[in-house]
């Protein structure tokens, strides 16, 4: 459920006509649902009730402080993958100390950093990296609060981009090392074993991955429990949306033409499965969801720059490119895009919808059929609140797009575009080049 509706013939988010904002804070713009991420997160706790539950919004996938604040208010905590995200989340004024620092790379700075703000864990995803918080932890004069990721050798049958929990991926530990990895921790004397971490994938639309990776994990948990008194246990994030998200009915036919087939999974499946393998260990449980979060709670509003009618094909160029949502570009991701101003009588058009930048890859749809609009009209690319802001770049020169949160009729611009001068202002000219 999401809160991206028509009224009358005008496409809203919540009480706020889009067309508004567009006029007002200009396109392309990325504009975010606040009831609608709450939603998410309430439906979430519900499906999972019964458990010991801790939500750490995996903030990679949309890092706003804006947004951050309201999953704080909201009552999560973090998943933090770098020291600009922990610092974000201090900012924002979220809660460091019940927060995660997951990643494989984390440096000497951020690893300082984390323990200084006092992080709950670090997840760990390699035997150096434990030698390294150990040092440093020592060097600082306290014990680093430290859960293994260990990578179960499932397929989460996603995108080869997005799939993490395979052998062949670089995250966490086999599971077959994984107790040996354990009791090398134990006998670091700077290092607190407090918990157990897996995450196998993004964009998860069912529920048999996720329980066939706790069911390979759950002895080594068990044992975990008895041997080094962990506390807790963290699935990771990767419940999958919907991206054809039904704003208008009959879209059966996309999932029936999907090569996995089925139903998108649900918080209430999700917790259906899970809960019976979970709730008899009495572990404290962590989930890291980003996409589900925030994903469906946004779109990016754009305009129509031109309607090219060609002999093979017509291309309707719009003014968002790859480096504002890069998704269909990296992940083939399919967005549904819809007018913002519906016309009944339009008849359909049929056009590759693409952007602005110098690259072929930057083609949002291919042969998407929509009711025809021309220059200076709007369209809404829906499910965009996820990893569309966070991955957007200023290739071509192109200012980072306006972000807007929407709070029943209220909204507020949180994130000003890019101006010329604030592309630029890092940027200089040495001397030996002057002359
Ligand atoms: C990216 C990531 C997440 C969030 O993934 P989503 O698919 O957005 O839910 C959670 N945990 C870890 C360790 C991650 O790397």
């Amino acid at each position: 459920m999401h809160h991206f509706r028509y009224v009358g013939q005008r496409l809203h988010c919540e009480e706020v006509d889009l067309a508004t904002l567009a006029r007002l804070h200009g396109t392309p713009a990325y504009v975010y649902s606040a009831a609608t991420m709450a939603d998410n997160f309430t439906r979430l706790v519900r499906g999972l009730a019964g458990l010991d539950l801790r939500i750490c919004y995996a903030c990679k996938a949309n890092s706003n402080l804006a947004v951050l604040r309201h999953c704080a208010n909201l009552g999560t905590a973090f998943d933090l993958v770098s020291g600009g995200e922990l610092r974000r989340v201090q900012a924002a004024g979220g809660n460091v100390g019940a927060s995660v620092f997951a990643g494989v790379g984390k440096s000497e700075a951020e690893i300082q950093l984390g323990l200084e703000a006092g992080v709950y864990s670090f997840h760990v995803e390699s035997e150096p990296e434990l030698d390294r918080l150990n040092r440093l932890a020592g060097r600082l004069g306290v014990r680093a609060p430290v859960a293994i990721r260990i990578n179960p050798d499932v397929d989460a049958h996603t995108h080869a981009k997005i799939t993490t929990g395979r052998s062949e991926n670089k995250f966490g530990i086999p599971l077959q090392f994984a107790a040996a990895a354990y009791a090398a921790a134990a006998r670091y004397p700077h290092l607190r074993l407090r918990g157990v971490q897996m995450h196998i994938g993004s964009q998860l639309t069912r529920v048999e991955p996720f329980v066939e990776a706790v069911q390979k994990v759950l002895p080594l948990v068990r044992q975990l429990q008895r041997d080094h008194a962990i506390e807790y246990f963290s699935l990771g994030g990767g419940i999958g949306i919907v991206y054809p998200d039904a704003l208008a009915s009959g879209n059966a036919a996309w999932w029936d033409a999907q090569p996995e087939g089925g139903r998108p999974l649900t918080p209430e499946s999700y917790g259906a499965a899970l809960r019976p393998l979970l709730a008899p260990l009495g572990l404290k449980i962590l989930l890291e969801p980003g996409r589900y979060l925030v994903g469906n709670a946004g779109v990016l509003l754009t305009r129509v720059e031109y309607l090219k009618r060609g002999a093979e094909r017509n291309f309707l160029i719009v003014d968002a490119g790859m480096n504002d949502l890069v998704r269909p570009a990296m992940y083939d991701a399919y967005h549904e895009v819809v007018p913002v101003q519906r016309d009944p009588a339009r008849p359909a058009l049929t056009a590759d919808i693409v952007g602005p930048v110098c690259e072929s890859g930057d083609c949002f749809a291919r042969d998407r059929t929509l009711p025809e609009v021309g220059e200076g009209e709007l369209l809404a690319f829906l499910s965009a609140g996820a990893y569309g802001y966070a991955m957007a770049s200023r290739y071509n020169t192109r200012p980072l797009p306006a972000e807007v949160l929407v709070a029943g009729a209220r909204s507020e611009l949180i994130h000003a575009r890019d101006t010329f001068e604030s592309m630029i202002a890092g940027e200089r000219i040495p001397g030996f080049l002057k002359g």
